[in-house]
């Protein structure tokens, strides 16, 4: 199966790796994901996260201490980042 963008259905996509700035589950601040997977479309310009991608940020966001979180970091980092909850209990899938 072929991708293409969720906007305008475009085949014309690359895969990149950009700097997206996320807000932190509490709504206390937004970091700075650097080196973040996404989809660029050359038809109509929209760079956007996948749903994997998306799911990623957000659980590992939940489960860390973002209190000593940096305000900038690598999509890598982040990921390697210990979680305090083995897994998150607010899921529900
Ligand atoms: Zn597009």
């Amino acid at each position: 199966m072929s991708m293409c963008c969720e906007w305008c259905s475009s085949e014309n996509i690359t895969k990149e790796a950009i700097s997206v700035f996320w807000e932190l589950p509490d709504g206390t601040k937004a970091i700075e994901i650097k080196e973040t997977p996404c989809i660029s479309c050359k038809e109509c310009g929209m760079n956007y996260q996948e749903e994997e991608i998306i799911e990623q940020i957000e659980d590992q966001l939940f489960l860390i201490d973002s209190k000593v979180l940096e305000n900038s970091l690598t999509f890598k980092e982040l990921l390697e980042k210990p979680r305090l909850l083995k897994r998150n209990y607010f899921k529900f899938d």
